[in-house]
């Protein structure tokens, strides 16, 4: 295969994408990130969203295999901020002039849950909405798997984007990485019904999951395009000491930067084939190359969640281990990242919503 060749076509067969994720050469590395940073600046353009991530509970009732709170491990303390302490974060979202936030906590599916989350977003767009912004912060959702009637609440409470990561499209492998209850057929229909309801909807995987293959990931990425998502948000698979898969944290070195460099391709390679999504470079980037996330935005990513939850209950949100970012202030990480952005010369879109430009070219 022609590398050239194929990084100048805007249609990729599955055995290009493979191709592309097997790069091994740095120059050739090289290449397929200035193709995909083309591509990006091409169809959503140079600019850096920011959303203020608030991680307003580690309470969950699942227990995936991978993930450092889930329901099993009892190595740490559960919180819940109350809503005083989720707006004071909203009100620094508007201090710094961000144009959205994410809510985004471990899994529930009670009714008080429900109401808790329906009543933040509806808060949120009220002390939000001003002349400055008539349409007030945007709001992003990330709790999990629920009913699509809940999901229609949230969407007419007003939020309007929602992210749901599939983990791996190969059924098998989801299958190995979740306890029986977790079901991917499930999965794939909580993503019709948000898609149905009238989301922005965003999608992931991990990289470098025991037992993925390139061929897998390759399947990810077409997966993405034929499921028409409008979001993408996936970083490498980081190994939890508290979890079956601690024993790879002893593994060599080697592994870890391998992850690190497949989830580059991954974001460079899901650029070129769907174009015009909005793509985050993920703070699992940044748990391996302290440069992660910049790197994540050279290849192709538009989008970055700087922290806004309370600093005093962020250690307890530990998905893997090394998570960057434990002690600082808001202020600070917001300083921290746009001095970053800034670095790779990139603008940072404040103030604004960022909506992908893929949801308004399907809708
Ligand atoms: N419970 C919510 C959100 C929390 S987890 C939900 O299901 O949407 C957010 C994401 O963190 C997960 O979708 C998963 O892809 C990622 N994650 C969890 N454990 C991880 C690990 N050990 N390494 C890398 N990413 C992980």
């Amino acid at each position: 295969m022609n590398l050239n060749k194929i990084l100048n076509n805007d249609a990729f067969s599955r055995d290009e994408i493979i191709y592309l994720l097997n790069l091994e050469n740095q120059n050739e590395i090289e290449l397929l990130r200035d193709a995909a940073y083309r591509t990006m600046s091409k169809f959503v353009g140079e600019k850096v969203y920011f959303r203020g991530l608030i991680e307003f509970s580690n309470i969950c009732l699942n227990d995936c295999f991978y993930c450092g709170i889930r329901k099993s491990n009892k190595n740490f303390h559960r919180y819940n901020l109350d809503k005083e302490q989720i707006i004071e974060a909203v009100k620094l979202a508007m201090e710094f002039n961000y144009g959205s936030v994410v809510l985004q906590s471990g899994e529930r599916t009670n009714e008080s849950f429900i109401e808790h989350v329906l009543d933040l977003v509806k808060t949120i767009k009220s002390i939000s909405t001003n002349d400055i912004f008539p349409e007030g912060l945007g709001i992003t959702l990330c709790v999990g798997e629920q009913t699509k009637e809940t999901y229609q609440r949230f969407f007419d409470a007003g939020a309007h984007r929602y992210l749901l990561r599939i983990e791996s499209t190969n059924e098998s492998l989801f299958k190995s990485i979740h306890p029986p209850e977790l079901d991917f057929n499930k999965r794939m229909d909580c993503l019709k019904s948000l898609k149905e309801i009238g989301f922005q909807v965003g999608t992931g995987v991990m990289i470098g999951l025991p037992g993925q293959t390139i061929e897998n990931l390759a399947d990810d990425i077409i997966f993405f395009k034929e499921m028409d998502v409008d979001m993408i948000g996936m970083g490498p698979f980081i190994p939890h000491k508290d979890t079956q898969y601690a024993y790879m944290i002893e593994e060599d070195e080697k592994s870890k930067w391998k992850n690190y460099e497949l989830a580059l391709k991954m974001i460079a390679v899901t650029r070129l084939v769907l174009q015009n999504v909005n793509m985050a470079s993920t703070t699992a980037l940044q748990a391996i190359n302290p440069f992660g996330r910049e790197e994540g935005l050279r290849y192709g990513a538009n989008i970055i969640m700087p922290q806004l939850t309370p600093t005093e209950v962020r250690k307890e949100y530990q998905l893997y281990d090394g998570k960057p970012c434990m002690d600082e202030f808001a202020k600070e990480c917001h300083l921290c990242l746009s001095g970053r952005i800034a670095s790779i010369n990139r603008e940072i879109g404040y103030g604004e919503w960022g909506d992908s430009k893929h949801y308004f070219s399907r809708t």
